[in-house]
């Protein structure tokens, strides 16, 4: 699904250069090239703040940690996303409230996001999903009505772009509370190992934030509140200063990707393409295309997916269980309601390979084979 080996290659020599910085230094933890892409990734979000930490799940635990809930509050977030957004909120003790998704965008759907809200809601988890986001303008507003906090799931957009209704354009992650992301190697802005962070423009969750990544310290041995200890290491950090350079450009060669797929596809009925929302810009961390009606779309799926392994073209289901189907969640299933949209979607998705380093050859190899499949 991604080519880390050819990016890295591109890159290498300031790669190398930084890593070697960091092992002559020996600042393994902490060192300065943390604190310098916390500024810089601050500067390219236009944030006040940003907290780096060990991976995109803590980077969520703490946003949640941070905004003192109590046991059995509920937090509202889709059903249709990856298991870390929803399994740190049961983790905490906090109850998980799935939300239907828009069947077009993938994110939170506005309308059902209303009819849950009950006095113990506190919070709302929206997911920017596949690399375009949730609609912010309509989430803030039902927030500051009901005095709900705000965390964005930014893993997967980092770098796009939300326009307001007035026209006004803010980096996902920014809009909300507290904005969180991951630098798992395939995301967008991938490190060499896990990392992630944490965004805010507020001061005082900045502290409090700060405060629970490092084990709840005020002062050095003085711990306020229970915390976690959780880190970005300095050789990520290095590397992610330098990769962050090329972020942007990473964006276009994802883009570039997605307007190939588009072409190939969009005629073709038994498939959509991925909807191109107004109010969003779309980094494309998947390309994720919808099966139409057929009679039997998950065996139809299967048998897509088979057919491109045999061609050596991998392409996988994000995700095949929805949050509400999860065994996980168990001990809440009893309080869950029907989610016709997210089970329609979980049948329908699938994602085809997008990286910075595909070529044309690749593309219409990949292209050609689905096409060959769907007239079948
Ligand atoms: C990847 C991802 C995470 C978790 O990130 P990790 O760094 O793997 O912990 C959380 N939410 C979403 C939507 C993701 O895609």
């Amino acid at each position: 699904m991604v080519d880390l080996r050819q990016q890295y290659s591109k890159i290498e020599k300031e790669i190398n250069n930084a890593v070697l910085n960091v092992l002559d230094s020996s600042h393994y933890i902490n060192g300065k090239e943390v604190q310098d892409f916390a500024t810089n990734l601050a500067k390219y979000l236009d944030v006040k703040y940003v907290i780096p930490c060990a991976n995109g799940t803590d980077a969520l635990q703490i946003a949640l940690m941070a905004l003192g809930l109590e046991p059995g509050d509920e937090v509202i977030t889709p059903s249709f996303t990856f298991i870390a957004t929803t399994e740190v909120i049961a983790l905490l003790r906090l109850k998980p409230v799935f939300v239907e998704v828009d069947p077009k965008t993938f994110c939170i759907n506005p309308d059902e996001l209303l009819k849950l809200i009950t006095p113990k809601t506190k919070a709302i988890v929206p997911v920017h999903l596949y690399g375009q986001t949730a609609p912010m303008d309509e989430i803030m507003a039902i927030a500051k009505k009901h005095n709900l906090f705000v965390i964005e799931d930014n893993a997967q957009a980092i770098g796009a772009d939300y326009i307001s209704a007035d026209g006004k354009k803010r980096k996902a992650g920014t809009i909300g509370n507290v904005g969180t992301t991951s630098f798992f190697p395939s995301k967008n802005l991938g490190a060499y190992g896990d990392g992630g962070a944490i965004f805010t423009n507020d001061d005082l969750l900045f502290e409090k934030i700060r405060m629970v990544a490092n084990h709840g310290q005020s002062k050095r041995y003085y711990h306020d509140i229970v915390g976690c200890n959780s880190r970005l290491d300095t050789l990520q950090a290095a590397i992610l200063n330098i990769k962050l350079q090329h972020l942007d450009e990473y964006i276009l060669a994802r883009q570039t990707v997605a307007n190939f797929y588009d072409r190939a596809f969009e005629n073709n009925s038994k498939i959509s393409i991925p909807f191109r929302s107004s109010s969003s810009t779309h980094v494309f961390h998947q390309y994720t295309l919808l099966l139409n009606e057929v009679e039997n779309p998950e065996k139809y799926r299967n048998e897509l997916i088979d057919f491109l392994a045999q061609n050596g073209i991998p392409a996988m289901i994000y995700y095949p269980v929805p949050g509400h189907k999860q065994k996980m969640f168990e001990q809440f299933n009893s309080s869950f309601k029907e989610m016709p949209t997210t089970d329609w979607l979980t049948q329908r998705v699938f994602s085809l390979p997008i990286h910075t380093e595909m070529d044309t050859d690749q593309l219409n190899f990949i292209t050609s084979k689905v096409l060959a499949f769907l007239i079948k």
